[in-house]
């Protein structure tokens, strides 16, 4: 992987999305290998990557969530088959693909830990890629901010640039303060994953969901600041916009997000 490859992290599935743990996968043990049966969808590069990290349930564990386990799939695996790639709003350089595993064989040696290790593997690894969503919905948020700071700072209307009128300005203001704020958020959360510390996931959740917000908010804005040409495909503006969406929705919705982090806040009942 560290030479070019593409992974792809197989999870979600028709009728398990954000609550993964509803997924249906199934891995079952023969001999020194193991049998892969189900099927997925809303899958990033599927359709090319060398590598699948796959999450199904072990069939020998009867605990719903303590079943879950992380399988290493290969390209060309017989069995595996691409069903189709999704047509997207955004984002639309990135495949999306549904997947389908058709009795697959793979040996037992691609078992990441042991079975039922996936939930733990599965939440530890999310916690630290979340802040890269974050990191990607905060270039798209300072991309049509800057943008939009420069085309308001040319385009003119009654006799002044468009940054002349106040209106605009506490606009901008608010935005720029978010934007700050929600930069500088993102790296006390970078510092704490160098840090090595374990327990950051609410810190982690308020970042994500905060930063993918603001770029649909200042995305929007940036279209809207444009006029009727931010809304035409010659400027990036309304390709930023449509990018911005996919970070709300993505590595957990905000919703989820938003129950995480009050969850948090829940006293344990005292017995
Ligand atoms: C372009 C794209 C790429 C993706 N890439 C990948 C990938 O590489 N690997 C992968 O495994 N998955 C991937 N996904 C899947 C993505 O993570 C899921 O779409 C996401 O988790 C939401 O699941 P869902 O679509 O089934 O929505 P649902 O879970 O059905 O949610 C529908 C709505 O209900 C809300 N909702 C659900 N539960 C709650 C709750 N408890 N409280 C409040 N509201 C709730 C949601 O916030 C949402 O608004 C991708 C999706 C897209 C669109």
């Amino acid at each position: 992987m560290a030479e070019g490859g593409l992974v792809s992290l197989v999870i979600t599935e028709a009728g398990a999305g954000s609550d993964a743990t509803g997924m249906k996968t199934r891995f079952e043990p023969q001999g020194d290998d193991i049998i892969v049966n189900g099927s997925k969808i809303f899958i990033t590069s599927g359709d090319v990557a060398d590598l699948l990290l796959v999450f199904g349930k072990w069939s020998e564990i009867s605990d719903a969530k303590g079943a879950i386990s992380a399988l290493v799939v290969e390209k060309g695996t017989p069995g595996l088959s691409v069903l189709r790639t999704e047509d997207k709003l955004g984002h639309r350089a990135s495949s999306t693909a549904a997947l389908s595993f058709d009795n697959c064989r793979v040996p037992r040696a691609n078992l990441l830990g042991k079975p039922g290790d996936g939930l733990a593997i599965l939440l530890a690894s999310l916690n630290k890629s979340r802040p890269s969503v974050a990191a990607h919905a905060l270039g798209i948020a300072r991309a049509a901010f800057e943008d939009a700071v420069a085309y308001i700072n040319e385009r003119r209307q009654s006799g002044r640039r468009i940054i002349e009128f106040q209106g605009i300005q506490f606009m901008l203001a608010d935005l720029a303060s978010e934007l700050a704020l929600c930069e500088r958020w993102l790296w006390h959360v970078g510092a704490l994953v160098d840090a090595g510390v374990d327990d950051m996931g609410v810190e982690a959740s308020m970042l994500k969901q905060r930063a993918s917000d603001l770029a649909m908010r200042i995305s929007t804005d940036a279209v809207q600041l444009y006029g009727g040409y931010g809304y035409c495909k010659d400027y990036r503006v309304e390709r930023l916009m449509r990018d911005a969406k996919i970070t709300q929705i993505w590595e957990g919705t905000n919703q989820v997000h938003r129950q995480l982090i009050g969850r948090s806040f829940m006293h344990k009942i005292k017995k």
